[in-house]
C-alpha cells in the first residue's frame, strides 16, 4: 500500500511517498514559491541524487500535478501508475475540538476545517487548499486529515480553559488548543518502546523545540497540558515568537506606542523569541556561536529559553503527579548538545540525572540519562509524517 503524505503551506508543499508495507519513504520533495515568481520543485528518490528545476507554478493544483509526474517519471519516480496509490494523509494544523482523532476527508470534514480557519488563519487555508487540489488531480484516492491539535484534545478543562468570563469560551471557543500534537504523540509513543514500557503506565514530558516549540505533559499516553494555547506564542521562548507573556503588558505597549493589532502580532510572532531578545537571529546554532564569544544578550536569549523549559518540565511533573521520561525532539531538542545539557542538569532531585558524555550526540534516538537516573531522559528525532501515513492506512484500511 502507498501513501503520499502532504504538509501544505501557503506557499509551499512538502511531501513524502510511503510503502506502508515496509514503512520506508521511496521519495520525497518540496515545492517552493507556489504562486510566486521563481517556483521551484526539489524531489528525491530514496537512494538517488536529488533533481530540481525551476518553472511556473501558479496554484497548489499545478503543484500537485507537478509532483504526480515526479513520482511517476522513469528515472527519479517510485510510482508505475497512480493507481498504486492508495491515499493521500493530509497534515491540517486545526481542527478545533471537532477532531480528537484523525479522519477521512468528505465535505463535513471539509466544512469544519472551514470552520476553523479564524482559528488558524495562516495555516488551515494553505491546507484546505491542498486537500482540494488533490480533489481535483486525483479525484478517486482517498483523502485523510490529521490534525495538530488533535491529540490534546484529551487535556480536561481544568487545563485548556483561561480565566477570562466563560462565555468567551462558550461563544468564541478561546480555550488552549496546544500543537505539533502529532510529534508529541509520535515522541511519547515511542519511548515507551525503547523502554519497554507500557505508555499508559508512563508520565512523560515531550519537550518538541524547533522554530516553533512547545512542552507537554502526556499520562498514560493521553496529553494532559502543553505550553501552546490558543495560538503558538505562549510557552517557552521560540524562534521569533515571545512564549508566556503578561497579556496587560501586550495592551499597554499597544497603548503607549500606538500599534495596531496587526502590527502587534508581527512583533509578537515574527520579531520576538531568541531574534528579538538577541537581536542577532533566530536560529539558535547563530545564538550558541554568539554566547560562546561572550555575547551577553545571545546568552541570556540561550538562558531563557533553557529556564523557560526547566520550568515546564517541574511544572508538568508536578501536575502528573510524577514523572517517568524527559525527551528531546525536533531541531534544538535532537541536535543541541548545549541545550540539553542546560535544560537536564541540575534536575536530580526530580530524580532525573543527565549524562554528559551520552549527552554527546546529534540526531539519533538514544537515552541521556545515568543507568541510575529514575527518570530516564532521552532524544527522540520526530516523524510526524511516519504517523500521518500510519493514521492514513488505518482509515483507508477501515
Ligand atoms: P525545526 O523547526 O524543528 O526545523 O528546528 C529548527 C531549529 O533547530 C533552529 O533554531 C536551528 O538552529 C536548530 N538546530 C538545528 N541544528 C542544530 C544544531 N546542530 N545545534 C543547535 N541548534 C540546531
Amino acid at each position: 500500500m502507498k501513501v503520499l503524505v502532504l504538509n501544505c503551506g501557503s506557499s509551499s508543499l512538502k511531501y513524502q511517498l510511503f510503502d506502508m508495507t515496509s514503512e520506508e519513504v521511496l521519495a520525497k520533495g518540496l515545492v517552493d514559491r507556489i504562486g510566486i515568481e521563481g517556483s521551484t520543485i526539489k524531489h528525491t528518490k530514496t537512494g538517488q541524487a536529488s533533481v530540481s528545476s525551476t518553472t511556473d507554478i501558479p496554484n497548489h493544483k499545478v503543484a500537485i500535478r507537478l509532483v504526480t509526474e515526479h513520482l511517476l517519471d522513469a528515472n527519479h519516480g517510485a510510482l508505475s501508475s497512480l493507481n498504486e496509490l492508495s491515499a493521500v494523509g493530509h497534515r491540517v494544523v486545526h481542527g478545533g475540538e471537532k477532531f480528537a482523532k484523525s479522519v477521512v476527508i468528505d465535505q463535513e470534514v471539509l466544512d469544519v476545517i472551514e470552520d476553523c480557519v479564524p482559528l488558524a488563519p495562516l495555516h488551515n487555508p494553505a491546507n484546505l487548499m491542498g486537500i482540494r487540489a488533490v480533489l481535483d488531480v486525483l479525484p478517486d484516492v482517498p483523502q485523510v486529515a490529521v490534525f495538530d491539535t488533535a491529540f490534546h484534545q484529551s487535556m480536561p478543562p481544568k487545563a485548556f480553559t483561561y480565566g477570562l468570563p466563560y462565555h468567551y469560551y462558550e461563544e468564541s471557543r478561546l480555550r488552549r488548543y496546544g500543537f505539533h500534537g502529532t510529534s508529541h504523540f509520535y515522541v511519547a509513543n515511542r519511548t515507551a518502546e525503547i523502554l519497554g514500557r507500557p505508555i499508559d503506565e508512563l508520565k512523560i514530558v515531550t519537550c518538541h523545540m524547533g522554530n516553533g516549540s512547545s512542552i507537554a505533559a502526556v499520562d498514560g499516553g493521553k496529553s494532559v497540558d502543553t505550553s501552546l494555547g490558543f495560538s503558538t506564542v505562549p510557552g517557552i521562548l521560540m524562534g521569533t515568537r515571545a512564549g508566556d507573556l503578561d497579556p496587560v503588558m501586550v495592551l499597554h505597549l499597544m497603548e503607549q506606542e500606538g500599534i495596531s493589532p496587526k502590527a502587534m502580532s508581527h512583533i509578537l510572532h515574527k520579531e520576538s523569541g531568541v531574534l528579538g531578545i538577541s537581536g542577532i537571529s533566530s536560529d539558535l546554532r547563530d545564538i550558541e556561536e554568539a554566547a560562546s564569544t561572550g555575547n551577553e544578550r545571545a546568552t541570556l536569549a540561550l538562558e531563557m529559553l533553557c529556564y523557560g523549559v526547566r520550568k515546564y518540565i517541574g511544572a508538568y511533573a508536578a501536575a502528573m503527579g510524577g514523572i517517568d521520561a524527559i525527551v528531546f525532539t525536533a531541531g534544538i531538542g535532537e541536535n543541541s548538545i548545549l541545550v540539553r545539557q542546560m535544560v537536564g542538569e541540575g534536575l536530580d532531585f526530580l530524580g532525573a540525572s543527565l549524562d554528559i558524555s551520552r549527552n554527546n550526540i546529534r540526531g539519533k534516538e538514544a537515552i541521556i540519562s545515568t543507568d541510575n537516573s529514575r527518570v530516564k531522559i532521552l532524544v527522540v528525532p520526530t516523524n510526524e509524517e511516519l504517523v500521518i501515513a500510519r493514521d492514513t492506512r488505518t482509515l483507508v484500511n477501515g
